[in-house]
């Protein structure tokens, strides 16, 4: 199993096992989100989106996994400009 990294996509914090996250305003169940998958315990209720607890910014849910192969694609370094002259 590969073990992927979890870190916001806007501040790259990266939460540990003891984040939480609550339902609200739906059932107020408070658990780590990421242990499930942005599944709710509670009530069943899926989350797409997942507030930041350091910065506070909205993003998917699917957009915090980094996988670890990974990186940007083509980030290489290489940009070789194809202006003609
Ligand atoms: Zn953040
Ligand atoms: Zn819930």
């Amino acid at each position: 199993m590969r073990a992927r990294r979890i870190r916001c996509p806007s501040c790259r914090w990266e939460p540990g096992a003891s984040a939480r996250w609550s339902c609200l305003p739906a059932c107020g169940t408070v658990w780590n989100t990421f242990a499930t998958g942005g599944l709710c315990p509670g009530c069943g209720a899926r989350w797409h989106r997942t507030q930041c607890l350091a910065c506070a910014v909205v993003s998917a849910h699917r957009d915090w996994y980094v996988d670890p192969d990974g990186g940007a694609a083509g980030a290489t370094g290489r940009e070789r400009a194809a202006a003609a002259h």
